[in-house]
């Protein structure tokens, strides 16, 4: 740790940088920035971007978590939506000499172009504490742009927890099969909400992706399968057997749905909530092949 970076962790320092800019927080753009510096430096280190890579940067706020990055990193290119930060950013990463803010959507954006424009052909690494109200549809465009080594992300502990849950738990979602599918998850440290200003009511963890090669399970029809994950959590507390039958807009009744669950030798009462991925699979390629 340097003197630098422990103060754009430093409460003083974040009120006094922050009140000269006139800069007030904006709670409908999930702005609460961090107050712990063994945070960023953690992230930073365990994101796996070294000498040789580049990292694209989410949300970098007054620039606490672009610092560390930076010293990791060959590159940062860091996407903030507040243009309020702009001239903030511009203090606190004067010193740094290799990162790149750009103003933008993180939703809005096409992540693929964007990394290749600003890193060529270096390994790029995603890193971000995602405002709250985007986390879901961040982590999807993070990971459907195909282009990362690896996702690191800060997000409400609850959601991390969502995210790598395993199948018959009260967490597992359509989410965790969604990420699963497309990569391996594990958390890789909680953060507790006073290492945040504003403080959040909820704690955070932080959660590492690394995208597969391949998906998990292998699937001959991904919009399928997904339809059948998704109608499944729609009414997790019905049997698999009424609730999948939406997915097949009509083309299986419920008669022939409950024949293919017995096909996959699943039980005829049970529920979509305890399908690992391997079952989901079975099951949409069972159906894709019936449905030629
Ligand atoms: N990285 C800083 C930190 O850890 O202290 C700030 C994290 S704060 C939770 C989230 C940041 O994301 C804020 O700077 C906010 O302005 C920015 N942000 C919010 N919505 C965004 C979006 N759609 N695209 C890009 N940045 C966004």
């Amino acid at each position: 740790m340097t003197e630098g970076t422990m103060g754009l962790c430093d409460l003083n320092t974040i009120r006094e940088i922050l009140g000269r800019h006139g800069f007030r927080f904006s709670k409908s753009l999930g702005q609460n920035f961090l107050t712990a510096q063994w945070v960023p430096e953690r992230i930073a280190a365990e994101c796996g971007a070294d000498a040789g890579s580049g990292v694209l940067e989410v949300g970098p706020g007054m620039g606490c978590l672009t610092v560390e990055l930076s010293r990791k990193a060959a590159q940062v290119v860091s996407i903030e939506i507040d243009r309020a930060l702009f001239p903030v950013l511009e203090e606190t990463l004067s010193g740094t000499g290799n990162t790149e803010v750009v103003q933008g959507d993180v939703l809005k954006t096409d992540l693929a172009a964007l990394c290749r424009e600003k890193f060529g052909g270096r390994p790029v690494y995603a890193c971000a504490n995602l405002p709250y109200y985007i986390t879901t549809p961040a982590i999807s465009a993070l990971l459907d742009a195909g282009v990362f080594e690896a996702v690191t992300v800060m997000v409400q502990r609850e959601v991390a927890q969502r995210i790598c849950a395993a199948a018959g738990t009260s967490d597992y979602s359509a989410f965790s099969i969604y990420v699963q599918y497309h990569a391996a998850a594990e958390i890789l440290f909680d953060v507790p909400a006073e290492c945040f200003v504003p403080r959040p009511k909820v704690d955070s963890a932080v959660l590492r992706l690394v995208p597969r090669d391949k998906p998990a399970v292998e699937v001959t029809d991904e919009r399928l399968f997904f339809a059948i994950v998704r109608a499944a959590f729609n009414q997790r507390r019905k049997v698999l057997s009424n609730a999948a039958v939406p997915a097949f807009g009509g083309r299986l009744d419920k008669a022939q749905v409950a024949a293919l669950i017995a096909d996959c030798g699943l039980d005829a009462q049970i529920r979509g909530e305890r399908l690992t991925l391997a079952d989901f699979a079975n099951l949409a390629n069972r159906a894709a092949a019936m449905l030629g």
